[in-house]
């Protein structure tokens, strides 16, 4: 059996931690004008459906598709990340801190919105079956690689 050591859990967390911020924290979007647009992944794809409102459903897919599913990736590498983190400190018998970015939100376009917004996008985009289905493929591809 694995002895797992202080220093891996740690090391887990802090890439859990990491992938989060990343994830559901504001990023830094270059625009047009040279500037840069602070926002979050859900934020950046609700902001997409929009600004595109008034084109046709294949246009969106089009232009949206490639950025929801960027999105969708950067979630599902979190959520993978956080899971191999609390199986980790399971197998060392320790308690899960959580890596998730405490409070909610403060990026540009979830300050505009009240607290509930990211949540209630998330259901509307349906991101979290997205990030369900992702999780299992991650799964299954780490236990291919074992
Ligand atoms: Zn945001």
């Amino acid at each position: 059996m694995n002895i797992i050591t202080p220093a891996q859990i740690m090391a887990a967390y802090n890439n859990a931690k990491v992938l989060c911020e990343q994830a559901y924290r504001a990023q830094p979007v270059p625009q047009k004008d040279g500037s840069f647009l602070s926002i979050c992944w859900i934020s950046r794809v609700d902001r997409a459906y929009t600004l595109l409102a008034d084109k046709d459903k294949e246009t969106q897919e089009k232009l949206i598709g490639p950025l929801e599913r960027d999105a969708v990736k950067a979630i599902a590498a979190a959520e993978v990340a956080v899971m191999e983190y609390v199986e980790l400190c399971k197998q060392g018998e320790r308690k899960p801190q959580s890596p998730y970015p405490p409070g909610i939100c403060d990026c540009d376009e979830c300050r505009k919105k009240d607290q509930s917004f990211a949540i209630a996008i998330a259901k509307k985009l349906n991101i979290q079956e997205y990030v369900k289905q992702a999780k299992r493929e991650a799964l299954q591809e780490m236990q291919v690689a074992a």
